[in-house]
């Protein structure tokens, strides 16, 4: 199905932003502006982008959480950027593992199965994408989701 990834996300922000808001916590989006429409399963698309802000609001005490649509000839990459929590870089591989949650996650009392990254990891792949964390524990995360642009433009 074609959807307007910039609706999505926008869709998102608008339901995770009341969350956000309640930590005290921003969420900013900057699309890029020639961004085509692209051939994804919205429903998809729209809990991995949900789960990623997610993790971003639930994993950061202050902060501003951005969020970026940007593309060059060969890819388009989606970014959640947030100035959070970080994960150790020794677990920072293992966070998409089924049910891996972060030994500091576990004591902040934050709810959570650790299947959040793991249904994010499928549905990006199933769509021929990759993903990949960045993290410096006490600084914060990145996500970047990587598509090549002959797999989601037709
Ligand atoms: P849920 O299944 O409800 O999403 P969860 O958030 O614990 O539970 P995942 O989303 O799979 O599970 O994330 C796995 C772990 O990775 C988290 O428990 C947390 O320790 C770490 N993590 C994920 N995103 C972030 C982030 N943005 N900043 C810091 N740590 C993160
Ligand atoms: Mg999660």
């Amino acid at each position: 199905e074609y959807v307007n990834l910039i609706k999505l996300v926008e869709k998102v922000i608008q339901n995770l932003k009341p969350v956000a808001e309640g930590k005290g916590l921003s969420i900013l989006f900057n699309p890029m502006i020639d961004l085509p429409v692209l051939y994804l399963d919205p429903n998809r698309m729209e809990q991995v982008i949900y789960n990623l802000i997610e993790n971003a609001i639930k994993y950061s005490d202050q902060g501003e959480i951005r969020v970026s649509l940007e593309g060059d000839k060969e890819f388009i990459f989606i970014k959640i950027e947030d100035q959070g929590i970080g994960v150790p870089e020794k677990e920072l591989s293992r966070i998409w593992e089924r049910f891996y949650r972060v030994e500091k996650s576990r004591a902040r009392k934050t709810g959570g199965t650790g299947l959040g990254l793991y249904v994010v990891k499928e549905i990006v792949q199933l769509h021929g994408g990759q993903i990949e964390a960045k993290s410096v524990e006490g600084k914060g995360t990145t996500m970047i989701i990587k598509f090549k642009r002959k797999d989601v433009v037709l």
